[in-house]
This record gives structure tokens, C-alpha cells and sequence, in this order.
């Protein structure tokens, strides 16, 4: 099944070109007080909420998807887990050029070493809000990237067991400014990380490690890879987490991004897709209050 959400945190069921609301299902959600679940609400309950979806889809209004403004498909994840070069040949390519390691010792040791990192829950934002680049005056790139959403609580998880753990699958962006300070700082301005357009339920990608992905920019492509070049795949990647810390219902893991990285500007347009998943259209602009930065 594909969840979206989209309008003002309207809940969808996509068919096709179609999209049934199915916003009452979250009525299945528990009430929540202080303090609040380290979870998200929707993918904690997914099977309930699926139930009530499917029972409500043949009576729910359709509306054609093109020219809804999708959101992020998990509203309020714990964390957003980073992969950091996890392709080979992505890894080269940094170490090959100093615009994207900049002498920042962290951008040329292997996963294996520098293990993952965060990024801010505030910089999440779905297709539909578009990228609201900062810092003009640096260089900001996209990196593609197969998304996974976590989907009951994991710890300790073998790499054998680790995809009964996952919910679904998203295509991730995690836009990135170019310089010296810490990852989690470049990479979390607000609207840095984008997840959509959908939410595929696990049941439909069986093997996560041999999916196409490929982004555009005003219909240029710049990466093109395949899942398969990952150093560590999706059941390692969660091994690895859960070693260090417990996943959550609706916890997202960007499982790191391809060789091709390359700047946006405000005015670009993204095509980006996730074999399995489907294709995204991401606007970019210029975050408010600053001066906009010409084409090169
Ligand atoms: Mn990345």
C-alpha cells in the first residue's frame, strides 16, 4: 500500500494517479498526554490504521494526485538517521575533490569509522514545500537517497532479522551546504531533508538492496545508481543503529547517497525516483529574507 499525506495533514491513499482520502482512520490513533511517545503515532499503529483505511478506501473521495501538495509521509519521526558515504563510489568522489570534503577530516574516513549521524527532525519537509536553500554564497547539493521507515521498536536487531523492523520505504533528499562544521549542523537547515512522495509499505519491496535511484535537476540527470552499490545495505545499516541506540516506530534512516552529488540553486527543479517507489518533483528556492543567488 502507498500513504501519502498531503493539504493540511490530510491522509491518503494513492492509487495510481489517484489518491482516496482516507484522513478518518487516524481516528484509530490513541489519545496521547504528557509526556508524548517516543514514536510516531501513525507508523506505531500502521496495521490499524491500514485496517480502517482499506475499509473506508471504496467510499472515500478520490482526487487525481497531480496538483496535491504532498508532506512529508511520517509528520513526526524520533530521529533522522544519516547514512554518511555509503557508496563506493560516492566515497571516491569526495576524497577526488576538495568543493565536497574541504579538508573536513570527517568527509574522508568510511562509515565503518565515523559510524552515522543525525539530522534534525526540524528539517523535514515533504515534495510539496520545497527546498529553501540558505548560506547562497556555499555550494548546496542534493543527494538522493533510498529512505527507510522504521516500524516497531528495535534493539540490539541482527542484520538477519532487521527487515521484519521496517514499516515502509521513502525516497529521501538530504541537501547538504558544502564546509568546515559538523554534518548534523550542514545538513538540518530547515526543509534540508525531504521524504516522500509516498510511504510503500515493506510488503511491497521484499529486497531493498537492488532498487534503482536517480535524481535530476531541471531534467539533467545527475546521479543514477542502484541500492546494490551500498557499502552497508538496509539490514546492516539497522544493525549498526540498533547497537548504539533503540529505533522507534516512525524513526527514518536516509541510507546514504550515490556517486554524481552536484549544486542547486534557487529556481531548479528535482525529479527524483526510487525504483518500486515512484518519482518526486521538488522545487527549490531561496530561503526567505535572503538575497538570491544568480546562476552560474
Ligand atoms: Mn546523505
Amino acid at each position: 500500500m502507498r500513504f501519502c499525506r498531503f493539504g493540511e495533514g490530510r491522509l491518503g491513499l494513492v492509487e495510481g494517479a489517484t489518491v482516496r482520502d482516507v484522513t478518518a482512520a487516524l481516528d484509530v490513533l490513541p489519545a496521547v498526554r504528557y509526556p508524548l511517545p517516543a514514536c510516531d503515532p501513525f507508523i506505531a499503529n500502521l496495521p490499524k490504521v491500514t485496517e480502517r483505511a482499506r475499509a473506508l478506501a471504496p467510499g472515500a473521495a478520490a482526487q487525481p494526485l497531480a496538483g496535491l501538495k504532498l508532506l512529508s509521509p511520517v509528520a513526526n519521526p524520533g530521529k533522522i538517521v544519516a547514512a554518511p558515504v555509503n557508496y563506493k563510489a560516492h566515497a571516491q568522489e569526495v576524497r577526488d575533490n576538495v568543493a565536497l570534503h574541504n579538508n573536513n577530516p570527517a568527509l574522508l574516513k568510511s562509515i565503518n569509522e565515523i559510524g552515522l549521524f543525525l539530522k534534525a527532525n526540524s528539517s523535514l519537509a515533504g515534495p510539496g514545500e520545497g527546498i529553501a536553500l540558505r548560506m547562497l554564497d556555499r555550494r548546496n547539493d542534493h543527494e538522493v537517497e533510498l529512505a527507510v521507515v522504521i516500524g516497531k521498536e528495535a534493539r540490539q536487531v541482527s542484520r538477519a532479522d532487521a527487515l521484519q523492523y521496517v514499516a515502509g520505504y521513502s525516497i529521501g533528499l538530504d541537501i547538504t551546504i558544502r564546509g568546515q562544521e559538523d554534518r548534523s549542523f550542514r545538513k538540518s537547515p530547515d526543509t534540508y531533508t525531504v521524504l516522500g512522495p509516498w510511504l510503500v509499505t515493506a510488503d511491497e519491496i521484499p529486497n531493498p538492496g537492488a532498487l534503482d535511484l536517480s535524481i535530476a535537476v531541471n531534467g539533467q540527470t545527475r546521479q543514477s545508481s542502484n541500492t546494490s552499490n551500498m557499502i552497508l545495505g538496509v539490514a546492516e545499516l539497522i544493525e549498526f543503529a540498533t547497537r548504539f541506540y533503540t529505533l522507534y516506530p516512525g524513526d527514518v534512516i536516509i541510507t546514504g547517497t550515490p556517486e554524481g552529488v552536484s549544486p542547486i540553486v534557487p529556481g531548479d527543479q528535482i525529479l527524483a525516483s526510487v525504483e518500486k517507489i515512484g518519482s518526486m518533483e521538488v522545487a527549490v528556492r531561496a530561503a526567505a529574507g535572503l538575497p538570491v543567488a544568480s546562476h552560474a
